[in-house]
Parts: C-alpha cells; sequence; structure tokens
C-alpha cells in the first residue's frame, strides 16, 4: 500500500470549533513523504489545534484526515489516537519520570515481541545518541537529552508522521539551536515525515521544507520558506514573517514608484496607473548621507544595535517610517539627514487592500 501512497498526511477542509472560535478553519493541506512542514502563527491560531486533529485528541466537526492512505477522521470515521500512525513530541516532553530511559521509549511498542522491542529501543536510542544513557532517569538528563528521548519515543514505533509542538520553547537561548539542529538532523536522517509547530519566525524559515502561516484558524500561506519571505501572500504574512515597513506606491506604465522614488520595474503592468502598496524589508532599503542638506528630508529617527547589524529607522517627509539594517560598522546618530532608496534588483511585494498582487486586476495571467 505506501507505495501508492502519495502523501504522508491530507488534511482537507478540516475544521473544529470551541463556541464561537473557529480555531480551525477549513484547514486544507498536502504534506509529502519525508517532507518537514512548519507551521507558525500568533498565539492562539490554531496551531496546536491542528496538530490535536492530526493526533486525534480531537475530532474535527468537518472536513477528512487521511494518514499515510487511511482515513483517520471523516464522516462517520474516527480513528483514536493509538490506533493513527503518528508520533507526538511536545514542549514539556512529558517522559514519565519513573520510567528509565530504555522503558520511556519502549512504552509505544507493546505491539511487538520482547526481543525485537528491545532492538528497536536500542536503535532509536543509537538514532539519537543516547545509547549510552538507556538506564538513567529522565531527571539524571539534561532538558537536551530528555528533548532527545522524546523524539526517540515517538519514532520508536514508526510513525508514519511525527507532530511537534513547540519541542523547544522550555530550553533556553543557547541549548536550544543545539537541539534543534539534533533532533532535526535526526529527523531527516530518517526521512521522517514531521508537521513541527513554532513561534519562532527564524526556526520556521530555517528548518521548514515548507512553512504554513496561520491566522485566526486559517492557513494564510503554505509555501517554501523563500515564498513565505520574499512573496508573501497577504498583508498579515509579510508583517508576521520578518520586519516589514508598507509605503502607498504607485505603478505606472510599469514603472514603480514610492515616496523614497523609483522602486522597479514590474513586468506585466505595462498599460496601468494604480495604487498600490509596496512592503519595504529593513535589508531592502539603502540609506546614504544626504550631505550638505538641512531639514526636511528623510532623517535617523532611532538607531538599534543588533551586534553584526545595525537597525536604522528613518522618518520620511511624509511621516511614515522605514527601516534598514546597515553593517557592523556604520552608524548614523539620530538626526542624520539621510536619502533612503530601494536596494536595486529588488522585486517588492505589491499590495492591494490586504492582497499581494501579481498583476493588474484584470489582467491576463502572466504567462
Ligand atoms: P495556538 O496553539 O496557535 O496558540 P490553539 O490551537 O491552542 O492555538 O488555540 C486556538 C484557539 O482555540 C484559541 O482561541 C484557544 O483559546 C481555543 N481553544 C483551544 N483549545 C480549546 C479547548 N479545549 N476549549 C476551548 N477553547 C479552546
Ligand atoms: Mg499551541
Amino acid at each position: 500500500m505506501s507505495a501508492s501512497v502519495e502523501h504522508a498526511l491530507v488534511l482537507d477542509q478540516v475544521s473544529r470549533s470551541y463556541g464561537d472560535v473557529g480555531a480551525a478553519r477549513g484547514l486544507d493541506l498536502r504534506v509529502a513523504p519525508g517532507e518537514l512542514v512548519t507551521l507558525i502563527g500568533p498565539s492562539g491560531c490554531g496551531k496546536s489545534t491542528a496538530l490535536r486533529l492530526v493526533a486525534g485528541l480531537e475530532r474535527p466537526d468537518s472536513g477528512r484526515i487521511v494518514i499515510a492512505g487511511e482515513t483517520v477522521a471523516g464522516p462517520g470515521r474516527f480513528r483514536q489516537p493509538e490506533q493513527r500512525r503518528v508520533g507526538l513530541v511536545f514542549q514539556d516532553h512529558a517522559l514519565f519520570p519513573h520510567l528509565s530511559v530504555e522503558r520511556n521509549v519502549a512504552f509505544g511498542l507493546t505491539d511487538l515481541p520482547r526481543n525485537e522491542r528491545a532492538a528497536r529501543v536500542a536503535e532509536v536510542l543509537g538514532l539519537v545518541r543516547l545509547a549510552d544513557k538507556a538506564k538513567r532517569y529522565p531527571h539524571e538528563l539534561s532538558g537536551g537529552e530528555q528533548q532527545r528521548v522524546a523524539l526517540a519515543r515517538a519514532l520508536a514505533p514508526r510513525p508514519a508522521v511525527v507532530l511537534l509542538d513547540e519541542p523547544f520553547s522550555s530550553l533556553d537561548e543557547n541549548l536550544r539551536a543545539q537541539v534543534r539542529a539534533e533532533l532535526v538532523g535526526v529527523l531527516r536522517s530518517t526521512g521522517t515525515t514531521a508537521l513541527f509547530v513554532t513561534h519562532d519566525q527564524t526556526e520556521a524559515l530555517s528548518i521548514g521544507d515548507r512553512v504554513v502561516v496561520m491566522q485566526a484558524g486559517r492557513i494564510e500561506q503554505a509555501d517554501t520558506p523563500q515564498r513565505v519571505f520574499e512573496s508573501p501572500a497577504s498583508r498579515f504574512v509579510a508583517s508576521f514573517m520578518g520586519d516589514a515597513d508598507f509605503l502607498p506606491a504607485h505603478v505606472h506604465n510599469a514603472l514603480l514608484t514610492c515616496e523614497v522614488g523609483v522602486v522597479s520595474t514590474v513586468p506585466g503592468w505595462a498599460h496601468s496607473d494604480v495604487d498600490v502598496e509596496v512592503v519595504l524589508r529593513p535589508h531592502e532599503v539603502a540609506l546614504a548621507p544626504a550631505v550638505g542638506r538641512s531639514g526636511g528630508g528623510p532623517e535617523v529617527v532611532a538607531v538599534e544595535y543588533h551586534g553584526a547589524f545595525v537597525l536604522h529607522t528613518v522618518r520620511l517627509p511624509s511621516g511614515r517610517t522605514l527601516r534598514s539594517w546597515q553593517q557592523h560598522a556604520v552608524r548614523y546618530p539620530v538626526g542624520t539627514p539621510v536619502d533612503a532608496s530601494v536596494v536595486a534588483g529588488v522585486t517588492p511585494t505589491l499590495l492591494v487592500g490586504d492582497r499581494a498582487v501579481v498583476a493588474p486586476a484584470g489582467a491576463p495571467p502572466l504567462s
């Protein structure tokens, strides 16, 4: 059967409400075998609900969920969590404190004969490099090691999908990067399909093959990290995934201009004359000191030192502000008159209302 299974996981119009709150609203998602999908959005947007629906800890009000070709939730059908081929890793790793590492990992393997169980436990503990800690108890391990045990336990029964809900949020910043690298390494090397919830934008972009951005129970965009960051589908995605400033702009005969001047040409807008908004990220905005200019033009109103880069905020004559990353050594003091421009070669996102547009309304699609 598995050879014919095209997707490890399918969500088809899955909805779930709690009273008036639509925690999941028409979720549609297809996850390929071996794919690592990150799920991100503001607190309360429904990330955990989505995972709990897949795990079988919640029932959808409507829609269908298919895991490795088997419908586990849908009209007239509901598989209990233990009947689904899912592994769970949560923030509070929920290891059994009174069981040793190996017995924690063996917990989900009761279907296997004893000798096979022992072999599988040894195998997954090897994968997470904890073979030498098999006899220890959870309190004798570091937070990172406990999280690796949790992953080993999730992987042991060979699930079709592993679900991880903010697995690193209880770890401190330094440990986090290391544990993340180890855990993602294990998911990759084992070809595990995973749905990974995080509230950290950088984490979502850096580890996901695809990033699903949610807001208020809906999927706003499900796309590659590059597209989510460089071609956000909406104002919400643009501002949630990284810093973004929005300026009123105008397209006239394929030329895009805004308060800081010409931004770029926009092929496909040849005969248009329309107002839009342009999304500018701080790495796309260049600054140069406006030597000899006094008053009236753009000026620096804030400087934030971030170490390798320095974030400058510039107020334009309209009162709007733009942010610009400058190299470590560049620090224009507050009050410095500057010229702001858009870095050459940038193809910025354009918005009409809250949606990104790639062509003027009514235009034939680009071929
Ligand atoms: P996230 O994980 O993105 O922070 P959740 O999925 O936990 O969001 O919650 C989504 C929404 O559903 C929130 O408004 C939350 O308060 C609500 N919610 C989640 N679980 C329950 C529940 N068991 N009972 C009532 N409301 C819930
Ligand atoms: Mg949550």
